[in-house]
């Protein structure tokens, strides 16, 4: 089995609430946004995992967490099996330059004052990896051929307004890898670009994570290109894992009810060709008030009556190593 790169133990993180004056006078209790509340996960080395949601399942606090963008209320995040969760920010510069993100927005991800050039040189500057400039120019020059933004003297002098949407994408991932990272976080990196091109850009974003062996988390609403794209798959609800496990697990013997839902609004025979939002019924809940028990049972097709109300289903291992948070499964052993 391969090593693991990242491991999450009981990750959580809530955010405060800000009240107004006469809330905060009638609410007797501090609350929080529980954007990510205990989760447990591992990825690979050289995997490509996928963490699914809807908007609000705490996808996108999950990757800035382990990037140590912000801190987590509680849990454990280790990279390469060291605890680099309280390290302070001197102590994580190293493994700073060995975890990148790529953005969702490459409108605003990149400096609109600087050139191509710079934004790609900018990261081996701050972290000191080549000593002359010219150093430099063989780093930016390289990373450009490897995105096929070629020749690159067509691109470093440009500012991101003169680049398409796609281009422009194809600059942060320049960016990203210029350092040779070992782990990369995409959050939804195609999904403000043009559907005629994502297919393009995920290509050279993903054949480059191959050829360097990079590991990998896509974050994403899109079930139907996480398909495609990813080893495993971890599909979230209201902070919580629902189910995980490889693709074939989750698209072609799904168990959640949730995951059910979601892989019935993935279109056939070509889904790759579109673009679905998952659609369910009803509104996703509070997650400052989540419901209690399993909190996906407000919306469940398959509730199974007062446990699914009162207790709060535990991530299982039913085999193979597919995960499941589900009375339904509860029997089985727990992670
Ligand atoms: Fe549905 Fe109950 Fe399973 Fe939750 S625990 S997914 S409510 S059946």
């Amino acid at each position: 089995m391969a090593e693991e790169i990242i491991k999450v133990i009981n990750l959580k993180k809530w955010f405060p609430v800000r009240l107004g004056f006469f809330e905060s006078i009638i609410s007797r209790k501090e609350l929080f946004v529980r954007a990510v509340d205990g989760i447990d996960f591992d990825i690979k080395k050289g995997e490509i995992f996928g963490l699914v949601g809807e908007s609000g399942s705490g996808k996108t606090t999950t990757g800035r967490l382990i990037l140590k963008l912000i801190e987590p209320t509680s849990g454990k995040i280790l990279f390469e099996g060291k605890d680099i969760t309280g390290l302070p920010e001197k102590d994580f510069k190293v493994y700073r330059r060995k975890m990148q993100i790529i953005f969702q927005d490459p409108y605003e991800s990149l400096n609109p004052r600087m050139t191509i050039f710079d934004i790609i040189a900018e990261p081996i500057r701050v972290q000191g990896v080549a000593e002359e400039e010219h150093e430099v120019e063989e780093k930016v020059f390289k990373a450009l051929e490897d995105v096929q933004l070629v020749p690159p003297e067509e691109f470093i002098y440009r500012y991101p307004h003169e680049l398409s949407g796609g281009q422009r994408q194809r600059v942060a991932t320049a960016r990203a890898l210029v350092l040779n990272p070992e782990f990369i976080v995409a959050d939804e990196p195609v999904s403000m670009l043009d559907a005629s091109i994502r297919a393009e850009v995920l290509n050279v974003m993903f054949e480059l994570m191959r050829k360097y062996n990079v590991s990998f988390m896509y974050i994403t609403h899109d079930l139907a290109l996480a398909r495609h794209i990813c080893d495993r798959i971890a599909v979230m609800y209201l902070g919580k894992i629902m189910e995980m496990g490889t693709v074939d697990q989750i698209v072609y013997e799904p168990l959640h009810p949730y995951t059910k839902a979601l892989i019935a609004a993935v279109p056939s025979p070509d889904p790759a060709a579109k673009r679905i939002e998952v659609v369910l019924k009803g509104e996703v809940p509070s997650p400052i008030n989540p419901p209690s028990g399993c909190r996906f049972h407000t919306r469940c097709p398959e509730f199974i009556g007062n446990v699914c109300k009162t207790r709060e289903p535990k991530l299982v291992d039913v085999g193979n190593k597919h995960f499941v948070a589900c009375h339904l499964y509860s029997s089985r052993r727990e992670k």
